[in-house]
């Protein structure tokens, strides 16, 4: 069996118009799974609603909850009165009830935090997962009035993972036995419709698997059943030089690698959650990224091996970082310093973006988070801290700088007049990091965009 992963995300998901186009798409394809998200705004909303029921303010988490209840009942109104169907009245009744089920639990689970006083992350998962456990329930029941055999099934039946709530590790082995559940589904002649993001640890609870995490479902999926492709199906043409809503001139790439696709998502370019690349690598299956809206569109694909005769790939970007200088006591480094500051990341599980080193001095450029101030009064003993809130990452992608001084210039000639606080050059993974002020960081990527694609 020919099987393609389809990915549907929150922008394809948004109303009963854009659903209309999901199933129109899933219809061409002989043997699809298809993965979706939440419909637009969901997962947020729901993070909200549990945030306030576990602050307090249990009405106003209700209201939320309502107004997603009536949201969702409303798109699946909207879109059986568009496509009248002898099964309708059915699947009507089968989607309200599933709605007032579904949104009873997550009621439930507000009521809880509140009693809690507390968010607890696995709370926070079982709420966020629920937008999720809607629209896939809800697309499926809308694809039977569209006459296409399309079949719910809930996500935690196949995603195993480990209890590491709101990042879940997949559990590959488990979930390459559960997956035996979709291909009879399949051999029955339907349509698995599945959830994406969340799942479900080995005590039976619900996990998810971080934010825009529907991706790294479907990547999980079609590694497993051996997928042709992955396909990603959402709101632009593919991965392009750069972020094209903030980037003027920004084009899709047609082809990319693994490798570069994968640093890119990392980086900031957000069509792509970063662990995606990883289970279509391992099986090597071609990862597409479409436009939902412009099917016709070639968009992007990503393999293993993509040679490119550019100076430089792409410019990924991210907000919200710090600069952490930590110099040590003594004028020069010992041979322990660096030792004693990558022990204190270890210690407080703390990911960096990029380092760079003096004699005497490392700066680390990490994203900002709520427990900075703690982590970094456990540097007292190491060295001198200062820190700088405020930055923005820019990460230009596969460039090959010691081979090009056109690169060179294209790259820090835009940046004559801004001042750069730092940069950090790897030509093993062909990056290039930069840490500017947030608010230029826009005009830079895009002066740097200028040059290098213009
Ligand atoms: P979905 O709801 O389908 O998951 P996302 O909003 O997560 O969609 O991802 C699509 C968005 O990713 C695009 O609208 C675009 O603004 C953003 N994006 C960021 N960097 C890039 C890039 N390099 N190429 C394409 N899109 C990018
Ligand atoms: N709905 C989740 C989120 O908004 C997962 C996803 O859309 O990929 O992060
Ligand atoms: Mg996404």
């Amino acid at each position: 069996m020919d099987i393609h992963v389809l990915k549907f995300g929150g922008t394809s998901m948004n109303d009963h118009q854009t659903w209309k186009k999901v199933l129109e798409i899933i219809k061409s394809y002989e043997h699809p799974i298809v993965v979706v998200s939440a419909t637009a705004k969901t997962t947020r909303q729901l993070i909200e609603a549990g945030e306030l029921a576990g602050s307090g303010n249990l009405d106003a988490a209700r209201e939320i909850s309502a107004s997603i209840h009536q949201r969702h009942l409303d798109l699946v109104k909207n879109f059986l009165d568009e496509n009248p169907h002898a099964k309708n009245a059915l699947i009507l009744e089968s989607c309200t009830l599933k709605l007032e089920q579904k949104i009873g639990f997550l009621n439930k689970l507000l009521s809880y935090c509140h009693k809690l006083n507390d968010l607890t992350p696995s709370l926070k998962d079982a709420i966020a997962a629920v937008g999720e456990q809607i629209s896939s329930y809800l697309l499926a029941q809308c694809g039977l009035a569209t006459d296409q055999l399309t079949q719910f099934v809930d996500a935690k039946k196949v995603i195993k993972t480990d209890l590491t709530y709101g990042n879940a590790k997949p559990n590959l082995g488990l979930i390459n036995q559960k997956i035996e559940s979709l291909i009879t589904i399949m051999e029955g002649g339907f349509t698995p419709i599945i959830g994406g993001f969340y799942g479900e640890a080995q005590d039976g609870t619900t996990t998810t698997l971080g934010f825009e995490g529907s991706d790294y479902s479907a990547s999980l999926i079609g590694g497993a059943v051996h997928a042709t492709t992955i396909e990603i199906w959402t709101d632009v043409s593919g991965v392009f030089t750069s972020d094209p809503r903030y980037i003027k001139n920004a084009t899709p790439l047609a082809e990319l690698s693994y490798f570069d696709a994968t640093e890119m998502a990392y980086f900031g370019s957000k069509v792509l959650h970063p662990s995606t690349l990883k289970p279509a690598q391992e099986r090597n299956i071609p990862v597409l990224v479409k436009n939902m809206f412009k099917p016709e569109d070639t968009g992007t694909k990503i393999i293993r091996d993509s040679i490119s005769d550019r100076d430089a790939l792409a410019i990924s970007f991210k907000d919200n970082m710090a600069l952490l200088t930590i110099s040590a006591y003594e004028t020069v480094m010992g041979y322990n310093f660096l030792r004693k500051v990558f022990k204190v990341l270890e210690d407080h599980k703390i990911t960096v973006d990029a380092v760079n080193t003096t004699e005497a001095s490392v700066t680390i450029a990490l994203t900002n988070s709520l427990d900075l101030d703690e982590f970094t009064k456990a540097f007292i003993e190491v060295g001198q801290v200062s820190v700088q809130n405020s930055k923005g990452l820019i990460s230009i992608i596969g460039c090959n700088l010691s081979q090009s001084t056109d690169l060179t210039n294209s790259i820090f000639k835009p940046l004559k007049a801004l001042p750069l606080d730092m940069i950090s050059f790897s030509k093993e993974k062909r990056i290039i990091n930069m840490v500017v002020n947030e608010d230029e960081m826009i005009t830079s990527a895009q002066a740097i965009h200028d040059t290098l694609f213009g």
